[in-house]
């Protein structure tokens, strides 16, 4: 089947293309860098709304601690403007994910013990819903605004309720001195450091290691570093490497992986038996590699033994069956965010991929 590419350069043509492809029953899947679309269940589509070329800066205001861009824009790119003024948004993509791609799949970073969740970054949103409809939410102050949060709903709609058209970001300093210490050890260890150290950016574990980053003023790093010491033993510590160092998109032969989300402390329940494995300590995520499509159902029963999903984010196993809470309240928004159906169908929790 031929799929049609759209390449939107403006928020009106967005508006122009959403609306016939409503009328027409196109379906449309929306793409930014590509690199995170296994995620969701398969959605067969029409046409590919690429938002690549909706790229500019808005606005920049260092001293506010804001940055405007459309959606399209590269995350190097944007990295790389506010590296100028000691600053960054702290989503720790690949280079060439997209902002908006950042946002729709909810792609909080490794680091969010000192950055937060991503969803907390956007303050502002333009968007265009599935029939063209152009909506802004919330507001370029860090401010409480009246109105529906709804930039909020859209992080994490994995393309299915509109297309983020353009973002305001609250960006923040660079860390004067960012370093990683590594430790052996596994989970345990990992949720040691997580819960007695304060103050550590994220902790992540990986059979038989474990990574923690700290950041900060200078001043501030070797005190942490020195009580993460104490509780692991000897450490290594490097500096000016990308924190985790392998991110579980880079492993070779991914195969099919999951992401696990539990309680913290369910954590270990869920990782018994994991051959390959990165867990974020005192977060209470992991992705786990599965090696076939028994191991995938024994590795999600545990999952939902432990009260948690697990989604597969990378090869196909889709998000796998989970009660949703409040489905009406899913369908509602869906119907009056994409009327015709046509965003992705079938990609997002609890969709019919049949309804047009
Ligand atoms: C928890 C976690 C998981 C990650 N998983 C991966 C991974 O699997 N692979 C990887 O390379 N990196 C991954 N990363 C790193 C990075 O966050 C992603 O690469 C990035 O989110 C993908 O951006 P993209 O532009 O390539 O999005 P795409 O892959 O193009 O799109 C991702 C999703 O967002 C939707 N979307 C894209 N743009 C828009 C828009 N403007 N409006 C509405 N919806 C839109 C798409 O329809 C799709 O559902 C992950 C990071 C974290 C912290």
């Amino acid at each position: 089947m031929t799929v049609e590419l759209l390449h939107p350069r403006t928020r009106t043509d967005v508006e122009q293309t959403l609306r016939a492809a409503s009328e027409a029953g196109t379906r449309v899947s929306i793409v930014g860098g590509r690199r995170h679309l296994d995620k969701g269940n398969p959605a067969e589509v029409d046409a590919e709304l690429w938002t690549t070329q909706l790229d500019r800066v808005i606005a920049y205001e260092p001293a506010e601690m804001l940055v405007v861009v459309q959606s399209g824009m590269r995350c190097g790119t944007l990295a790389e403007l506010l590296a100028e003024h000691g600053q960054e948004w702290p989503a720790d993509a690949p280079l060439d994910a997209t902002v908006g791609g950042v946002i729709a799949s909810a792609s909080s970073s490794s680091r969010r013990l000192t950055v937060g969740p991503l969803r907390d970054t956007v303050v502002e949103m333009e968007l265009v819903t599935g029939d063209g409809r152009p909506v802004t939410s919330g507001a370029r102050t860090v401010k409480n605004v009246t109105g529906y949060d709804v930039h909020r709903l859209m992080t994490g709609s994995l393309g299915t309720l509109g297309v983020i058209t353009q973002v305001a970001l609250k960006v923040r300093p660079l860390p004067e001195r960012a370093v990683s210490v590594v430790a052996q050890g596994g989970l345990e260890v990992a949720a040691a450091i997580a819960a007695g150290v304060p103050r550590t950016a994220g902790v992540v574990a990986t059979p038989g290691e474990v990574e923690v980053r700290v950041e900060g003023w200078a001043g501030e790093v070797d005190p942490i570093v020195a009580s993460i010491g104490d509780l692991a033993g000897s450490v290594t510590i490097l500096d000016g490497v990308p924190f985790p160092r392998a991110p579980w998109w880079t492993w070779p032969d991914p195969g099919t992986i999951v992401e696990a989300a539990v309680a913290p402390s369910r954590l270990a329940r869920v990782l018994d038996g994991a051959i390959r494995y990165a867990a974020l300590a005192g977060v209470g995520l992991a992705w786990i590699g599965v090696s076939s499509s028994d191991d995938l159902a024994s590795t999600r029963a545990r999952v939902a033994a432990a009260g948690g999903i697990a989604p597969a984010v990378r090869g196909p196993g889709g998000l796998g069956e989970t009660s949703l809470a409040a489905p009406d309240v899913h369908r509602r928004l869906r119907s009056s965010f994409d009327p015709a159906g046509i965003l992705a169908p079938g990609r997002a929790w609890g969709s019919d991929a049949t309804a047009r």
